[in-house]
């Protein structure tokens, strides 16, 4: 599991660096060491994220733990998409409350700062993270196979769009069109231009996917155009 997570990681931010090289040449310019960092914290935290994931995983294979179910007809249907958009909120409402609690000065200094070497992040910072901090993020998923009933599909796209969102929100520009970003619906939605906001000014849009945690708690500072 810490190969497969390590070699997700490289394979999609190297794609979506390479993307940024033909979309924004130069955006990168200057910030090899910055990178080299972001790349070994990124594969230190793949180690950390695969050993519950391979738990989870045997788990599930070998003595049918979890809630992870692979016969479509085991729930309706209509429960796919609902169990996508709990889990997502969910694993956004995790993150909202212990990345703030990580924005502590005495905790930040620990778990977080790490994170926030990258100025401007990049495409290779999506996992880049101290170990400490990559166990509150390693431990969130595994623990939701376990609580929420779960299609092997519907858990596959979760993993999907968790990889994406991490990559595109830190790339430095955004990729997303400025009419869904500047929409009403995009006004609860966590795209790069949300997030860059909260690497230029960190006491502020603490979210991951969506900003409800940052609206409803007063922390929304709208966006930024990187
Ligand atoms: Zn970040
Ligand atoms: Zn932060």
């Amino acid at each position: 599991m810490t190969a497969i997570v390590g070699v997700r990681y490289l394979a999609t931010s190297g794609l979506f660096a390479w993307v940024t090289h033909r979309r924004r040449p130069g955006l990168y310019e200057g910030l090899d060491k910055q990178i080299r960092a972001e790349i070994g914290y990124s594969l230190l935290s793949a180690g950390i994220y695969g050993v519950p994931a391979g738990v989870v995983a045997w788990g599930w294979q070998a003595h049918g733990w979890t809630r992870i179910y692979s016969d479509p007809a085991a729930w309706p249907l209509w429960w796919m998409p609902v169990s996508l958009v709990l889990c997502l909120f969910l694993h956004d409402t995790w993150f909202y409350w212990t990345h703030r609690w990580m924005h502590r000065p005495r905790v930040f200094r620990v778990f977080h700062a790490v994170h926030h070497a990258s100025r401007p992040p990049t495409a290779w910072a999506a996992m880049s993270f101290h170990p400490l901090e990559a166990v509150t993020g390693a431990v969130v998923i595994p623990a939701l196979a376990f609580l929420v009933p779960i299609h092997v599909a519907v858990l596959a796209m979760l993993l999907t769009i968790m990889t994406v969102m991490g990559i595109t929100n830190h790339m430095g520009w955004e990729i997303f069109p400025r009419r869904l970003v500047e929409s009403r619906f995009g006004n609860w939605l966590i795209t790069a231009s949300h997030h860059h906001r909260h690497h230029e000014n960190y006491r502020c849009n603490y979210g991951l996917y969506f900003r409800v945690w940052d609206h409803l708690c007063g922390t929304d500072r709208g966006i930024s155009r990187p």
